[in-house]
This record gives C-alpha cells, sequence and structure tokens, in this order.
C-alpha cells in the first residue's frame, strides 16, 4: 500500500465534446509529493486537476486515486471524493453560516460526525490557519486571504489525503496571498499530498517537489524546480517563465 502513487494518470484523454482538452496525460504523483501545475491559460490545468475528483469525467485511459481506480460508479466517486479535498479561486463559503458552521457542515451532515466532536477538530484546524480567533465571524466580515484560508481548514476538516489547489490566491491582494501561501506551505511541510495549479513561482521554487508545465492539453515537461528555473528546462517552458517575468 505505501509504495501505491497517490495519485496515477495512465494515457488519460478528456474531451469537452469534440475539443481535445487532455491529451494523453501520464502522471504518477507519489503519497507527501508536492507538484505545481502551470502553464498558459487553456492549457487544461483545471481540468486535470478537476479529473482527479471526477468533477470531471474522462473519456479514455485510467485514472487511480489512492489504489481506487475512477469509473462512473457513484460509491467509487464518493470513496475517491473521500479522499480528497479541494480548494479553488473563490472560496464559496456559506455566507449565512458563521466560520465555524462552514466548517462543520459536511462533517456534521454527511459524514455522521457528533457536533463537538467535529466542532474541536474544526477549532484545531482552524488554529493552524490561524483563523481560531475568527470561528463566531461570517464570511462577509473576513478578508479575501482570511475567507482563503476557512475554505483551507474547511476542506481539512474532511481529513483528505490529497488536496488540490486551483489557483487559490489568484483573486487576492498581495498580503492575502502571502498569508494563504503560507498556510499551504505549512501543509506542505506536515507532508500533504498536494497538486497546486499556481503561478505565484517563488511558491513553486520553495516547495514544488516536481512543476508540471502543461500546454494546449499536454504536459510538456514534470521536472523539479531547479530543473525548471534553469536553461536545461524545455524551450517551450522558458518562453512561458520570461512571459510571466515580465508582467511581474
Ligand atoms: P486552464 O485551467 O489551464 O486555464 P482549463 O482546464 O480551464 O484550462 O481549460 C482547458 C480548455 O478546455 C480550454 O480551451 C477551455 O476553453 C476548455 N474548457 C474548459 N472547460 C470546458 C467546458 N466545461 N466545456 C467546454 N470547454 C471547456
Ligand atoms: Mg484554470
Amino acid at each position: 500500500m505505501q509504495q501505491q502513487p497517490a495519485v496515477r494518470f495512465e494515457r488519460l484523454n478528456k474531451f469537452y465534446g469534440a475539443f481535445h482538452a487532455l491529451k494523453d496525460i501520464d502522471l504518477s504523483v507519489s503519497r507527501g509529493e508536492r507538484i505545481v501545475l502551470c502553464g498558459p491559460s487553456g492549457s487544461g490545468k483545471s481540468t486535470l486537476i478537476r479529473c482527479i475528483n471526477r468533477l470531471e469525467p474522462h473519456q479514455s485511459g485510467r485514472l487511480t486515486v489512492d489504489g481506487i481506480l475512477l469509473d462512473d460508479v457513484p460509491k467509487t466517486i464518493r470513496a475517491v471524493r473521500n479522499r480528497v479535498g479541494m480548494c479553488f479561486q473563490h472560496f464559496n463559503l456559506i455566507p449565512h453560516l458563521t466560520v465555524l458552521g462552514n466548517c462543520t457542515l459536511s462533517p456534521i451532515h454527511t459524514h455522521g460526525v457528533m457536533k463537538a466532536e467535529a466542532e474541536a477538530l474544526a477549532m484545531t484546524l482552524l488554529s493552524r490557519v490561524r483563523m481560531d480567533g475568527h470561528a463566531g465571524k461570517y464570511p462577509h466580515q473576513l478578508s479575501g486571504g482570511q475567507q482563503q484560508r476557512v475554505a483551507i481548514a474547511r476542506s481539512l476538516c474532511l481529513r483528505p489525503d490529497i488536496m488540490l489547489f486551483d489557483e487559490p490566491t489568484s483573486a487576492l491582494d498581495p498580503e492575502s496571498i502571502a498569508e494563504v501561501l503560507e498556510v499551504m506551505t505549512g501543509l506542505a511541510a506536515e507532508g500533504m499530498t498536494m497538486l497546486c495549479v499556481t503561478h505565484e513561482m517563488g511558491f513553486a521554487r520553495k516547495v514544488a517537489d516536481r512543476i508540471v508545465f502543461m500546454e494546449k492539453g499536454e504536459i510538456v515537461e514534470a521536472v523539479p524546480p531547479d530543473v525548471f528555473f534553469s536553461s536545461g528546462a524545455k524551450e517551450r517552458s522558458r518562453r512561458f517563465l520570461s512571459r510571466i517575468a515580465q508582467n511581474e
């Protein structure tokens, strides 16, 4: 079991109608590995991430999550979703529930956890993202960065083995970006398996074990940061990096 990859794509293809969004994706993510996905807009990063918890079905190839081969059977999809947490650009906290209520809703109502236990776990995880002092507040009373940190704690309340992040900082101001990246860095240091779509290259350099660069639905390369940020990177990766450096 220990040797099994956390996530494994084998010649996976994904279409939106006639549009070929993911092309022969091969990627194996080890337990505890931190992957950063980057690439131009429309290259398929979100689609790849969303296939992992079956927010999008694929049409051919195999996708295995924690040893579970994904198919259309609801029980399989539930089993996978129980292991995978996800954090998006827009945090989608429930506006009429407090921070604590947002974090305990799913554990109590979907997973049958007792209220006291769910609240104790939520408070532990809120303190991990430094939001325990805000447990009684409502989302509109928080900054974007605070809301995103609550959204991360909310995901962690379901005790995922794998965390997916899709541009979690791209809607935030610089101060909030730093707060959220710090939380993600802490999570990485604790050994969480993570796949993060982000263009925060400082974070990628510091935290990623491998950087996956995508273009036009393909993985161009999946290499450690010291390779990705060197002249050893593929031409297409280097062109992309120089473009984003110009925009910063
Ligand atoms: P990225 O996250 O890298 O910007 P996406 O995975 O969102 O890219 O999209 C990859 C491609 O698939 C884009 O060309 C996009 O327009 C297309 N696409 C994404 N979602 C859908 C959808 N629901 N229906 C049709 N095409 C889609
Ligand atoms: Mg995207």
